[in-house]
């Protein structure tokens, strides 16, 4: 093994010195193979601890491999998702942390073996960036749920740099073209990014429940999720009722599609909407009472949570039984669910309400995220980070 030849004090120093150069390094995948592997010091934004700010800093990313391609990052989105785990809120944060899955750019270079990219194309990166490819759900082609774990696109584990990867506040990324999308050429790309995460999050569910044409549903909590599963569901020719606690997005979830607006701090409003729906997709980030939304759902409705708060949401059984009632989850989307997404969003011109933002605000951002202070999504126009 290369690790008895050289000490790993030398292999640290020219992992963070040389760039651009064949660097030696220790691969230990399943079969522990020791692989050579060239990388590259890319600039990126990220944190090294749970109550530290973001700050610039340099990264390393493997160079393409055959089957990889490599993306000039032009937009990122900022999920909620970035913030809980840059805090560490789901635990399980490895440090230094630098977040991102809603990255939209342009291919840069392709490894030899790569068939369905080419320089100077669009090209688009959500929350996973690799998984089993073996196992049963990875085959059928669900590999967000793959039975070993997807290898999340930030926070995972890069098997082939056998240390954590890095997301999508950087000025490139590197992955396998079975995970990169490709965008539609008629959207605005700064507003197509957070389809990349909160667009596919929310039609995955909707799509998995059948949700459309004849259909009630509730959408609770208007943030970057909420807002796209409104345009989604809408689009599917649901009937479409907005739950909201922010009383100054009543009148505008209206323009988002909503054909009717809960404001849910109301208790009157919410009585009166009692078993009224089919399904709820609950897209909410904090705590909050299940129980009171259940009851918004008719006998056999299901409420599907893809928000993902930090603490345990406690359900009283008598909020299911009665009326035969589902709580479930949903986790983002496959590679070709999020294609097919984003080709229906092409088809029906659909795009996120962003406020883009320069990288050096990203901290002043996530402020702005806890308070619901964001119509409806953050974009970080990437030009600020290689500026
Ligand atoms: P976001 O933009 O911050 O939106 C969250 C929304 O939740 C807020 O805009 C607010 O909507 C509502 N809300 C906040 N606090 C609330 C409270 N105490 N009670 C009721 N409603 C409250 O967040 P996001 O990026 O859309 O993400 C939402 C959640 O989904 C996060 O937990 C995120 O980690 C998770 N997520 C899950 C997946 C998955 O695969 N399942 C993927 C991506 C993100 P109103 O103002 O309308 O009330
Ligand atoms: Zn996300
Ligand atoms: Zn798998």
């Amino acid at each position: 093994m290369l690790s008895t030849v050289i000490p790993p004090l030398v292999l640290t120093l020219f992992n963070f010195t040389v760039t651009f150069e064949w660097i030696d390094y220790i691969n230990t995948t399943e079969t522990n193979n020791t692989n050579i592997m060239k990388t590259a010091i890319v600039k990126a934004f990220g944190t090294e601890a749970p109550d530290a700010d973001l700050k610039q800093m340099d990264i390393t990313r493997r160079e393409v491999l055959e089957k990889d391609v490599e993306i000039d990052i032009l937009f990122c989105g900022v999920c909620h998702s970035d913030l809980h785990t840059a805090r560490n809120e789901w635990h399980g944060t490895v440090y230094p942390n630098v977040p991102g899955h809603e990255i939209v750019g342009r291919i840069s270079k392709v490894g030899d073996k790569v068939t369905q990219f080419k320089v100077g194309d669009l090209a688009a990166v959500g929350c996973m960036v690799d998984s089993c490819r073996e196992c049963e759900q990875c085959r059928k082609g669900s590999e967000q749920y793959c039975e070993k774990g997807n290898i999340q696109t930030y926070n995972g584990h890069d098997r082939h740099l056998n240390k954590q990867t890095f997301g999508g506040y950087s000025e490139r990324i590197v992955v396998d073209e079975d995970f990169v999308l490709r965008v539609p050429e008629n959207l605005d790309l700064a507003a197509t990014a957070p389809l990349l995460c909160a667009g596919v999050t929310t039609w995955s569910p909707l799509k998995h429940w059948n949700v459309g044409e004849g259909h009630k549903v509730g959408i609770v909590g208007i943030g970057g999720l909420g807002h796209m599963g409104v345009k989604l569901a809408k689009a599917r020719g649901a009937h479409v009722v907005v739950i909201t606690t922010s009383p100054s997005k009543v009148e505008d979830a209206k323009r988002l599609g909503a054909d009717e607006v809960i404001l849910s701090t109301d208790k009157e409003q919410m009585k009166a909407h009692t078993n009224t729906l089919n399904f709820i997709l609950d897209c909410v980030s904090a705590d909050h009472d299940l129980n009171a939304y259940m009851r918004l759902l008719k006998v056999d409705g299901t409420l599907a949570l893809v928000g993902a708060p930090e603490h345990p949401l406690p359900v009283a059984a008598f909020s299911l039984i009665p009326g035969r009632k589902s709580l479930a989850g949903s986790t983002i989307g496959s590679i070709k669910e999020t294609q097919e997404m984003l080709d229906f969003c092409g088809q029906h011109n659909i795009v996120s309400d962003i406020e883009l933002i320069k990288i050096q605000d990203i901290n002043q951002a996530y402020e702005r995220l806890l308070k619901g202070d964001v119509k409806y999504r953050f974009v970080i126009d990437m030009k600020s980070l290689k500026g």
